[in-house]
């Protein structure tokens, strides 16, 4: 998706946060312009006519008028440029926020398509880009419009035969700029990229810097930043290298032409068809009329690289939001009975990962749901959440069709305890808030005392104020699945999904967890996903899915008895914990 260039400025000028200083800006630039336009003409008069008639007074006069547009020019160029700039970083922040705004809103799968580093690299550095080049270039550019169709008006005015001869190189310069530019496209393409895999590695690098640590691959990873940066810096230097050579050759161009202008408008001038203070003039507009042309190919270059960073904000902004349907409706509290009608899905991938799945959850029913690994469990419990919609068959809550119900009601009568449950930076009572940000101090100690955690959580080095770090990292997994026991029994939904992740605790730690998690299901409806059978036996109903169908259903004893799947994976992991002893 590239944007042509009006589709671009007008996309830009409705986002713009604050147009009326934007437009002041402009019209101070024009007020500069225009004057950079008048004092080479004053320039003629004070030599043509006043010098050549020694005309003292009106020497004088010409030159107070042109100290006077010169301050003027001065005020209005610093409050423009002061101006530019604080309408430019509001602009860079608005813009900010908004991929930011979108991200937080976009639709959960979508995140699977974009590298984490990847949409750092676009919120922020993209976002700059854009910025950088739309505002302080973008206005440059409409002085240098001005200030060269301005000179070109006067040159004509003035001589007619001059400014042909001075735009014999205009046809050089359009030559030299339709070749370089698309390749300056290719590179500047290639810069963003290359921009984006150094975040991707540091995001990488941190995200996963205890798996690098704990394989010994901190010099592979060196290595790889360094491979990362060095590209980086080549592709910076071919974009400097093709523009130092595209800017020379301007240049040359532009000297050239000023070298005709002085030998032919010498010959005029010599030849009595020019005055001297029309040379004078003409030389002046030659220069004003070669450096805006300079900041229109300097910004045309930057553009297309603001282009390439705005389309790959833009990519962000498209992606699909969780949007709720226009017939959805709010539901209050729910009872909580959940009905999978024939429930097919199918990732984007085209896995197929659940297949006809029927099942009825009464009200307070607690199920377990197991399974071997990719059986289907982690998706099925994504469809309750709709953080994806069942690609055929349709799921009921209290007999309404889910996709009928507005997310944030749906989510409000869930709650979700993950595997790998991810705390924010903040204290321990921070992170239980965040299930209820109006909850009071005293309803999260009422709500732990009531898990029977209350004691636990006072026993950390600082209780409820203990810093959990970023990701939780200075808590255990038993302790993180704690606190997210927590955080779900504050919100106290009628529904609870949990996904239990008992297996990297000690027995202690399980049996602690396991009695939490029978207060937090008490009076819910549950959805477990049982890694371990000690969780499947909190159930009513297990449910055994296998390669995406459910293959049995009962209780605990019942698919011992049946001695199906079920009991082939108690027994592989009875065997498994046996074996393991003896191991030992
Ligand atoms: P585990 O116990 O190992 O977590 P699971 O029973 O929860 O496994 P799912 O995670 O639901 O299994 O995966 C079911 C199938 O869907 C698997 O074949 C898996 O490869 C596939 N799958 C899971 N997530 C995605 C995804 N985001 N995109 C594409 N395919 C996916």
């Amino acid at each position: 998706m590239s944007l042509g260039f009006r589709e671009t400025f007008s996309k830009l000028w409705k986002m713009l946060p604050d147009k009326h200083e934007m437009i002041v800006a402009m019209i101070l630039l024009c007020i500069n312009s225009v004057i950079g336009i008048i004092t080479p003409y004053l320039l003629k008069i004070a030599i043509d006519v006043h010098i050549a008639s020694r005309n003292w007074n009106g020497l004088l006069t010409i030159s107070l008028i042109y100290a006077l547009l010169i301050v003027v020019q001065w005020i209005s160029s610093s409050i423009s440029s002061y101006l530019i700039s604080k309408v430019g970083q509001e602009f860079g922040c608005f813009l900010r926020k908004r991929a930011f705004q979108h991200i937080a809103r976009m639709r959960y799968h979508y995140f699977e398509e974009f590298r984490t580093g990847d949409l750092i690299s676009r919120v922020i550095n993209d976002t700059a880009t854009v910025r950088d080049v739309f505002l302080e270039q973008l206005t440059a550019l409409v002085g240098s419009i001005l200030s060269i169709s301005g000179s070109l008006v006067l040159m004509l005015k003035l001589s007619i035969r001059l400014t042909l001869a001075f735009m014999t190189t205009v046809p050089l310069m359009i030559i030299v700029t339709y070749k370089l530019v698309p390749r300056f496209m290719r590179a500047f393409k290639n810069v963003r990229e290359k921009i984006s895999d150094v975040t991707v590695r540091v995001q990488e690098a941190v995200a996963g810097a205890q798996e690098i640590q704990a394989f010994g691959r901190e010099k592979d990873m060196i290595h790889e930043f360094q491979r990362v940066t060095r590209d980086e810096l080549k592709a910076k230097i071919t974009v400097a290298r093709m523009f130092m050579l595209y800017m020379s050759l301007m240049q040359f161009i532009g000297g050239l032409s000023i070298s005709i202008l002085l030998a032919y408008g010498g010959y005029l001038v010599i030849g009595g068809w020019l005055t001297i203070g029309t040379l004078a003039a003409f030389m002046s507009y030659g220069t004003s009329f070669i450096t805006p042309l300079r900041t229109i190919i300097r910004f045309y270059n930057s553009f297309q690289e603001a282009i390439v960073a705005l389309d790959r904000v833009y990519e962000v902004l498209h992606v699909p939001i969780e949007e709720d349907r226009p017939d959805s409706v709010e539901v209050d509290k729910l009872r909580g009975e959940i009905i999978f009608e024939h429930v097919t899905f199918r990732y984007p991938n085209g896995i197929v990962a659940l297949k006809d799945i029927n099942l009825h959850v009464k009200p307070g029913e607690k199920i377990a749901i197991v399974g071997p690994s990719g059986a289907g469990k982690s998706t099925l419990v994504s469809l309750i959440c709709k953080f994806y919609e069942p690609t055929e068959g349709r799921i009921l809550v209290d007999g309404i069709d889910i996709r009928k119900i507005k997310l944030r009601s749906l989510r409000k009568n869930v709650g979700l305890v993950l595997q790998e449950t991810y705390l924010f930076s903040g204290t321990v009572r921070d992170n239980i808030k965040m299930a209820n940000p109006n909850a009071t101090d005293e309803d999260v100690e009422r709500v732990c005392k009531e898990l029977g955690i209350h004691d636990y959580i006072m026993a950390l080095p600082n209780g409820y104020d203990t810093e959990v770090g970023e990701g939780g990292i200075r808590l255990s997994a038993g302790q993180r699945q704690l606190i997210a026991i927590a955080r779900a029994m504050l919100k106290d939904p009628p529904i609870i999904i949990l996904d239990e992740a008992l297996s990297n605790v000690d027995p202690g730690m399980e049996n602690f967890i396991v009695r939490t998690i029978k207060r937090l299901l008490k009076g819910r409806t549950a959805i477990i996903i049982a890694h371990r059978f000690t969780s499947a036996m909190l159930a009513d109903r297990i449910i055994v899915l296998d390669n995406g169908r459910i293959v049995e259903e009962g209780t605990h004893e019942e698919l011992m008895r049946r001695k199906g799947m079920y009991y082939r994976l108690y027994m592989m992991q009875a065997g498994e914990v046996k074996a393991v002893a003896t191991e030992k």
